[in-house]
């Protein structure tokens, strides 16, 4: 029908993974190829890479606003959960690699403190990591797709993401 672009949406329910990129791979095999292909309410970083390695060009997600608000950060180290006490002091920040405002100011320890005290500006501080590194995800994606290297940049973006296991461990022990 000639859209100006394709959303692809009812996945990410709940729905086994392999299921969701089933229907990906099946949707995405019926869509122009030129035209922007957008996928509803997807996701963590591990399945963005995923999808933009099936062609996917586009998401939305509450995932990074409504994470950083319950002290969930995405880094390029993994999920990190800023209210453990392993953070306590630690005054290096929330990622090393990331050049947003949060990270270029603030510690680890001093945010963790925010939140333990109940301060509102923690909830700002940690949504603006948290969309930078969104940003630098897809922009770190996009370069890797045009210099053809995605395949590598994946595997490498994959390695390191998964490489901070603790933090996931110690807030399921703490739930
Ligand atoms: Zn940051």
């Amino acid at each position: 029908m000639d859209f100006p672009g394709y959303a692809i949406g009812g996945l990410s329910l709940g729905e086994p993974k392999t299921t969701t990129f089933e229907m990906v791979d099946l949707c995405i095999s019926r869509v122009p190829e030129e035209k922007p292909r957008y996928l509803m309410g997807v996701g963590t970083p591990e399945d963005m890479v995923e999808a933009i390695a099936r062609g996917i060009d586009m998401f939305d997600c509450v995932l990074p606003t409504r994470n950083a608000r319950n002290a969930s950060l995405f880094t390029r180290f993994g999920k990190l959960i800023i209210k453990n006490s392993g953070y306590a002091e630690d005054f290096s920040p929330v990622d090393p690699e990331c050049r947003c405002s949060t990270c270029k100011k603030y510690s680890r320890a001093y945010l963790r403190h925010l939140f333990n005290t109940g301060e509102v500006s923690a909830l700002r501080l940690a949504t603006i990591h948290s969309l930078s590194f969104y940003m630098d995800l897809m922009k770190m994606a996009k370069d890797a797709i045009l210099h053809n290297c995605f395949s590598e940049w994946r595997m490498e973006f994959l390695s390191k993401y998964w490489s901070n296991q603790t933090d996931e461990e110690e807030s399921k022990e703490n739930n």
